[in-house]
């Protein structure tokens, strides 16, 4: 659908068929609705803030300037995520998403294993509201616990904790500081929090691939999505860190995107 289409469909509450076979004239309304909805957009404002929607794999996501809008590479770290624990641990899985924003990653995960179990952290309390709605909208508000709180924290707080996550995945803030400034205008308006790895993009992966270990159970696994050019450094990291057993993949332009990794 074009971008009118999406606004146009969202005004009169349609089908993009609808918007062709019963053709019937906007009401005053309705017109000025899309024409605010267009400058919004003109001003740079991304079209998912301005629909307050957004679809994640195939389900649907309540997304507004406090949240990050999920995008469609992050599926395919879903997908791998159930690719490879389906194989390793079946269905009742114990699973940390950190930085959960929308609450996207955590509330697919819930959706497909059913008899999971949940814990979604973020430090904006704003960003963890977004999320509560959004697992109830999908249904799966019994599985998923929603913590405010920083993983810095948390990691130092609780080193000593007994591993019992067999997951933990992270969608972190990757974009180096200094490049902040260069990302398209409708980027620009997303939750700085949600963008900002500090100056070399990567302080999150030392914080996760640091402390990771004394949060898996044995057999657990570090998932991650990652930036363009961020593969050497955390295979490094990964390394330095006593992960064995990892594996970066490509995204749909076959750019390393993510990995899994085990701990030893
Ligand atoms: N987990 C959310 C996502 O993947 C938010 C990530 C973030 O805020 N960095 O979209």
């Amino acid at each position: 659908m074009t971008e009118k289409e999406l606004m146009l469909t969202a005004i009169l509450e349609c089908d993009r068929s609808n918007l062709y076979a019963q053709p019937t004239p906007l009401s005053a309304q309705q017109t000025e609705k899309l024409q605010d909805m267009e400058e919004r957009r003109r001003r740079n404002e991304p079209l998912q803030y301005i629909l307050r929607t957004t679809d994640f794999f195939g389900l649907k996501f309540k997304v507004d300037p406090r949240v990050l809008i999920p995008r469609p590479e992050t599926e395919l770290l879903v997908e791998k995520i159930i690719e490879f624990s389906s194989r390793q641990h079946g269905a009742q899985l114990r699973i940390l998403d950190v930085g959960t924003g929308s609450g996207n990653i955590a509330i697919a995960l819930a959706k497909s294993f059913i008899q999971a179990r949940i814990v979604a952290m973020d430090i904006s309390s704003d960003a963890l509201n977004v999320a509560r709605e959004n697992a109830r909208i999908n249904c799966v508000n019994h599985q998923v616990d929603f913590v405010h709180c920083d993983f810095m924290e948390f990691a130092e707080n609780y080193r000593e904790a007994e591993k019992r996550f067999d997951i933990i995945v992270s969608n972190p803030p990757y974009i180096a500081t200094p490049l902040l400034a260069t990302l398209p205008l409708d980027v620009k308006e997303e939750p700085n929090l949600a963008l900002d790895g500090g100056e070399d993009g990567l302080d999150f992966y030392r914080v996760l691939i640091g402390h990771a270990k004394y949060f898996l159970n044995d057999g657990g696994f570090l998932a991650c999505e990652i930036a363009d050019g961020q593969k050497k450094s955390l295979t490094q990291l990964l390394a330095d860190n006593h992960f064995t057993n990892f594996t970066f993949y490509n995204d749909f332009r076959e750019t390393p995107r993510f990995f899994l990794a085990q701990a030893i």
